[in-house]
């Protein structure tokens, strides 16, 4: 074929023209497993200029890529449809999305897992090797920011218009290497070597950001009106990265926008003008310094400026992208906005959001105070995650008056205006007045008092969560709006969390009921009716038992330890945190180890516990417990004596990859946080889903899980909330050690220092902490009712039918614990979107 180059250049193309000669010249990506093998040789060889010998990394990147441009017309197609429309989006304004990795579920989603795994063998690869080359994207602590990953697919699966906002960070959640069994803590480099497959810089949505400066009201000479000047700030951009967010094959793929902090042309400018090189670069550093770390605490607070800065920052850039797509549209006519736009808070981190829309619509837009606060208070909602005292953010008025000058004027003027509201309900009740204002008595800002104040909707994330914030933190906001207050219990996607991650139960739930759970996960209950199948029960079994050995190979490659699959598996893996208990964990497993070495074994029940979990860098009590969890490990494990009987192993970095092996294989789920302390949990989901039966107290959303499967399918120990607060007065933890002779071999051991021979004194103040009548955790309280719990889960174990039965009754009945279901609650009670398409 010849093409002869005319003469004359032609006329530019109509936009109709371009999108169709677009259309037909990128028609030819094809889902066939050559096209994908062609695509992935052409991206390894001409863009990564690698070979099939590489890394199994770069295969990962080429195979990635590949995908990504089979997702490209599909996001290209959301993006447009949710644009033409006036439907109304929501936006999940989140500091922490915890991903993971992302090719197993775009593969999945896309529904071309089968087709890519047939290109990568033909080229002598194995798809499971290149998978697991990727690195997790850790932008989150630990539940908080995997439930919003979870969010993601669920909206997309459902059609949704939904956007994620969070932050890019350079640096994610820490990698925790053991040494000595100690914490010790690495940068996690998340990025790769080069760059990220799946995102998109997008310069052309970029926005300022400012911060210091000072607030200065004037009166426009033009018309008479009053507003305020925010000058002399620092700017920031914000660039944005998006992240593709397929749906479970329906063509829908919706985006997650991270911002990345950049320093301002200007900005350098200036400075260099001035002649301060050095102070040029370093302020740019410290202007980029604002997306650079994710703050390692998981539900503690970080009094931080940085954090303060990092909040804004989301804050600030997702508003200003959100109006600026108004304005597009509508002009400066916000009559609407609120019909159209609602903002879902994950926590208080992005609170600040009440105050930014005010100043948005008010000093940048010139809407009058009573119409911005309408349309403010009409379009947010607050998510609570956590009762802890030490996790309500506060934020000094000083540091406001430093950073953010104008957003204190509007915080204050909320305030005034909510106060009055306060007063006339209550009457000369100053009390009131004190305990609800948005500033404290020492001068800080309650940013959830804040978020209450500005939100249409406020929600917990369990049964039991959200009737203890009706009852205690919040009751005195219940009494004014009660009606604001509503539950969402937490989910998880069982696409990531089954489907990918679990082959073997896929492919026998495939075989019994079809795959319709993928997306309706109730359809699992109709596996309840194979109960009395031989066939399925025994299929049931020897999926768990290689999900078992799959966990096993892991353990032992990370912690040398050898778990035998025949024994119970014990799991206990979350942030290490003093209220989620593992001290209490532990107690029991110097338990049966001091039953060991009494020769007490009769009726044993082999068992392999496994614990994991990241401790915050700076929570010295968390890094103990690891330490002890450490050095009893090594004990048991190194003595002949216990043998296979008993195994204790903690596996390090835990995060969501090693998640998906851990779910699969595990029996027994620990989920033992003291009474009314752990907000949901969404751990003890997986788990269920995977057939694993769990030992818990009456907290989070266990009180759900026990409901759905009864008494028989769960092994329940400890004291309930009011016991726990009762008891609180006249707490005394020796009597609990008086009355029970196990707990006086386990405090002896621990206390004689048989697990720290040559560190003295190590674990003193870990005794000393479960011995102390103000133990907030009140530890020993349940350890009776823990071992004898344990011990009934270890005499079901031995009996394999009864193990079986509710192993198969868990799952079965796991279906609210989909984000699907979570998802259309967020939508029918408080989103109110449409579905595309309908
Ligand atoms: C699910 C998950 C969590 C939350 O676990 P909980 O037991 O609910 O605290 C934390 N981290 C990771 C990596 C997870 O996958």
């Amino acid at each position: 074929m010849s093409v002869t180059t005319p003469a004359v250049p032609r006329e530019p193309l109509t936009a109709e023209e371009q999108r169709l000669r677009i259309e037909d010249l990128l028609k030819n990506i094809g889902m066939n497993v050559t096209d994908i093998e062609e695509d992935f040789a052409n991206y390894l060889y001409n863009m990564l200029g690698r070979s099939l010998t590489s890394e199994p990394y770069y295969h990962y990147k080429a195979l990635s890529y590949a995908v990504r441009d089979r997702l490209m017309k599909l996001w290209k197609q959301t993006w447009a449809s949710y644009n033409k429309s006036d439907k109304k989006k929501a936006y999940y304004l989140s500091m922490e999305f915890l991903i993971g990795r992302s090719l197993t579920n775009n593969l999945l989603n896309l529904g071309i897992e089968h087709k890519a795994e047939a290109a990568m063998y033909q080229l002598g690869l194995a798809l499971e090797n290149i998978e697991e080359a990727e690195i997790d994207a850790g932008l989150g602590n630990g539940g908080l920011g995997r439930l919003a990953a979870c969010f993601m697919d669920s909206c997309a699966t459902l059609k949704l218009p939904v956007m994620g906002y969070g932050l890019r960070y350079e640096y994610g959640m820490f990698k925790q290497l053991i040494q000595n069994g100690h914490q010790i803590e690495a940068p996690d480099h998340w990025l790769g070597y080069d760059s990220y497959p799946w995102e998109f810089q997008r310069r052309e949505y970029t926005r300022v950001v400012r911060f210091g400066g000072v607030s200065r009201p004037y009166r426009d000479h033009q018309t008479g009106h009053l507003s305020v000047h925010w000058e002399n700030t620092e700017e920031v951009l914000a660039v944005p990265y998006d992240v593709p967010i397929p749906g479970y094959q329906n063509g829908i793929v919706n985006t997650l926008r991270l911002w990345s902090a950049q320093a301002t042309e200007v900005f350098n400018f200036s400075e260099f003008n001035k002649g301060s090189y050095f102070e040029a670069v370093s302020s740019k550093a410290e202007a980029e310094n604002i997306t650079m770390v994710l703050y390692p605490n998981d539900a503690s607070e970080n009094g931080k400026e940085l954090r303060l800065r990092q909040q804004y920052f989301l804050v600030s850039a997702s508003l200003q992208d959100v109006v600026a797509q108004w304005l597009e549209h509508h002009g400066r006519d916000f009559r609407e906005f609120a019909k159209h736009n609602v903002f879902q808070l994950n926590d208080t981190h992005p609170s600040l959001a009440v105050a930014e829309l005010m100043r948005i619509l008010v000093d940048d837009n010139g809407l009058g105070w009573d119409e911005a606060w309408a349309i403010t208070s009409n379009c947010m909602a607050y998510t609570n995650h956590t009762l802890l005292p030490e996790a309500l953010e506060r934020w000094s008025v000083k540091l406001f008056q430093k950073l953010l000058p104008r957003l204190l004027d509007i915080i204050y003027e909320i305030n005034a205006r909510f106060l009055k509201q306060v007063s006339m309900k209550w009457p000369g009740d100053n009390n009131r007045l004190r305990d609800m204002s948005i500033i404290d008595e020492h001068q800080n800002v309650r940013m959830a008092y804040l978020a209450i104040v500005g939100s249409f909707s406020v929600n917990g994330v369990a049964a039991l969560h959200s009737q203890l914030l009706k009852d205690g933190l919040f009751n005195d906001f219940f009494q004014l709006w009660p009606w604001k207050f509503n539950n969402k219990t937490n989910g998880v996607t069982q696409r990531r969390w089954i489907a990918s991650s679990n082959p073997g139960l896929r492919a026998l739930l495939a075989d019994t009921i079809g795959e319709g759970w993928i997306t309706q996960l109730d359809q699992l209950a109709g596996i309840e009716k194979e109960l009395g199948n031989a066939d399925f029960r025994s299929r049931w079994s020897a999926v768990k038992r290689q999900n078992k050995q799959r966990l096993a190979e892991l353990v032992a490659r990370d912690t040398g330890v050898h778990f035998n699959p025949d024994a119970m598996f014990d799991v206990q893996v979350k942030r290490m945190h003093e209220y989620k208990r593992q001290l209490l964990n532990l107690l029991h497993v110097i338990h049966l180890y001091s039953r060991i070495k009494r020769g007490d074994t009769a009726n044993w029940t082999n068992r392999c516990v496994l614990i994991g979990g990241k401790a915050a860098p700076g929570y010295v009590t968390a890094k103990n417990i690891i330490k002890l969890i450490n050095n009893v490990a090594d004990i048991i494990n190194n003595d002949p004596e216990v043998g296979d009987k008993l195994k204790l192993a903690f596996i390090p970095n835990y995060r969501v990859s090693v998640m998906e092996v851990i779910a699969p294989g595990t029996d027994l789920s620990e989920q033992i946080s003291t009474a009314g302390k752990e907000a949901s949990g969404t751990g003890n989901m997986k788990f269920m889903m995977n057939g694993a039966v769990t030992i818990g107290t009456l907290d989070g959303a266990n009180v759900e899980i026990l409901e759905a499967v009864g008494e028989d399918n769960f092994f329940l120990f400890g004291l309930k909330t009011p016991e726990v607060a009762d008891l609180r007065r006249s707490y005394r933890p020796q009597d609990y050690i008086d009355r029970d002779h196990n707990l006086q071999c386990v405090m002896g051991l621990l206390e004689s220092g048989h697990f720290n021979r040559f560190e003295p004194g190590l674990f003193d103040d870990l005794i000393a902490g479960i011995k102390s009548s103000t133990d907030p955790w009140m530890t020993l309280a349940d350890f009776t009712s823990f071992v004898d719990a344990q011990q009934r889960a270890a005499d079901a174990y031995r009996d394999h039918d009864r193990w079986t039965t509710m192993s198969i009754i868990n799952s079965a009945r796991s279906g609210m614990f989909s984000t699907d279901r979570t998802i259309s609650q967020y939508n029918d009670e408080i989103w109110k979107l449409k579905p595309v398409g309908e």
